[in-house]
């Protein structure tokens, strides 16, 4: 076998999927890889940083938070440090051939779309950025040339298994069913951030663990989904499935059903996207089906999780609507991590600024470029705002 040679850049270098970006790194480096580290990002945990820094030695760290540009370059002599917005594009348009998109939230969106105008190859774990701009990050990927390689287990999963997109029947997006899987509705509306948090079966970062918990982050899935295999949103599906062996699944216009399996651990769609299109050895846990004994599935319950239906019409009212939705989102999330709103106020949240956004008109034409995205963006905070406040003075 050839042996695997990377220039990359990890954009969120410092959170969970940057993490587990690192440690294969690592690992496949000590394998025999030749991996050049250009620039990786982090938002203002400086001491991850450092360590990250001194351990994968980039040329370039770059850091949102511009207060402790100062420190961070008096912590690495001799590496380039950039910090703010301006810093995080530069990390994305430097030279690298691989770059793992992790940042979180619509955050992601500008420093990604650097790295696909160059025509580089995206490992893509920030769904946000397709929910908020699927469309045109498409269209910037298909005239830059760039590749975008689905990182989200789920889309990695349909990623390897699809071979002739024309004769899909359904693609069936697996979802774990988060902490509150077998909860009560009225059990959920007094949970705590720190229940919601405790996710059965993947450990990642706070905004997409409390998305798990209210089936948000399935909702994204399938506007991901979506816009990234081009696939009508009739012909997406949501299964429940506790153990998150089985990532998704492929449905062919013949009865066959092709799906991709793996012990729950990041690494392995990570190093699927690194080798792609070879594959490279790496030491995560083996699937032992005989010990797990049953792999069991059952339908979402649409009742206590309205994100999923939110999600669902968004995607039919179109890419603003999405857009609009993750903006919402992100707000509801972390007012509920804060300890501003109930847990059930989530999804409330998010579909009360969808109805007060579509009836502005704000949500009617899908956005023409990525100014509009971020119009978008902005007018949907503020909406979540408004109802944010609306809530807490009830
Ligand atoms: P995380 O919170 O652990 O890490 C987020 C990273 O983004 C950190 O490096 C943080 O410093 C940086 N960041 C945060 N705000 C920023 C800002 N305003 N500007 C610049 N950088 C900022 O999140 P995570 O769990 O690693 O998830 C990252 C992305 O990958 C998310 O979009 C998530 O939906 C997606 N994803 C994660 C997993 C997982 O297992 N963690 C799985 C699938 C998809
Ligand atoms: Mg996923």
């Amino acid at each position: 076998m050839k042996g695997l040679s990377r220039r990359i850049s990890i954009l969120g270098a410092t959170g969970s999927v940057g993490a587990s970006t690192a440690l294969l790194i690592e690992e496949v480096r000590a394998g025999g890889a030749e991996i050049e580290i250009e620039a990786i990002t982090g938002g203002r945990n400086l001491a991850t940083l450092i360590d990250l820094a001194r351990r994968l030695r980039p040329r370039f760290v770059a850091l949102a938070d511009e207060s402790q540009l100062v420190a961070a370059r008096a912590a690495l002599p001799g590496v380039a440090v950039g910090a703010g917005p301006s810093a995080l594009v530069e990390a994305a348009a430097r030279d690298a051939d691989w770059v793992m998109s992790a940042i979180v939230g619509a955050a992601g969106l500008a420093p990604t779309l650097a790295a696909v105008e160059r025509g580089a190859a995206i490992a893509l774990a920030n769904k946000e950025c397709l929910v908020c701009a699927g469309p045109l990050m498409r269209a910037a990927a298909a005239k830059s040339g760039a590749r975008l390689l689905p990182v989200d287990s789920e889309h990695n999963a349909v990623f390897q298994v699809l071979s002739t997109p024309d004769r899909v029947e359904r693609v069936t997006l697996t979802a774990s069913g988060g902490p509150f899987r077998t909860w009560t509705r009225e059990a959920m509306a007094r949970a705590s951030p720190a229940e919601a948090g405790r996710h059965p079966t993947w450990s990642m970062g706070p905004k997409i663990t409390i998305d798990s918990a209210t089936l948000m982050n399935k909702g994204l899935e399938l506007i991901e989904a979506s816009y990234l295999f081009d696939i009508s949103p009739e012909k997406l599906s949501v299964l429940v499935h506790p153990q998150s062996v089985v990532h998704s699944l492929v449905h062919y216009v013949d009865g066959s059903v092709l799906a991709q399996m793996a012990a729950p651990d990041m690494r392995v769609p990570i190093a699927s996207a690194l080798a792609w299109p070879d594959r490279v050895p790496v030491s995560t846990a083996r699937l032992d089906l005989a010990r797990i004994g049953a792999l069991s599935f059952e339908e979402p319950d649409e009742n206590r999780f309205p994100a999923l239906a939110l999600a669902r019409a968004a995607l039919t009212t179109g890419a603003a609507a999405t857009n609009a939705l993750n903006a919402a989102n992100e707000i509801a999330v972390e007012a509920f991590l804060r300890g501003r709103i109930g847990f059930l106020d989530i999804p409330h949240l998010v579909e009360a600024s969808l109805e007060a956004l579509a009836a502005l008109g704000l949500i009617a034409n899908s956005p023409s470029s990525f100014d509009d995205v971020r119009a978008i963006d902005e007018a949907a905070r503020a909406a979540a705002g408004r109802e944010l406040n609306r809530l807490a003075a009830a």
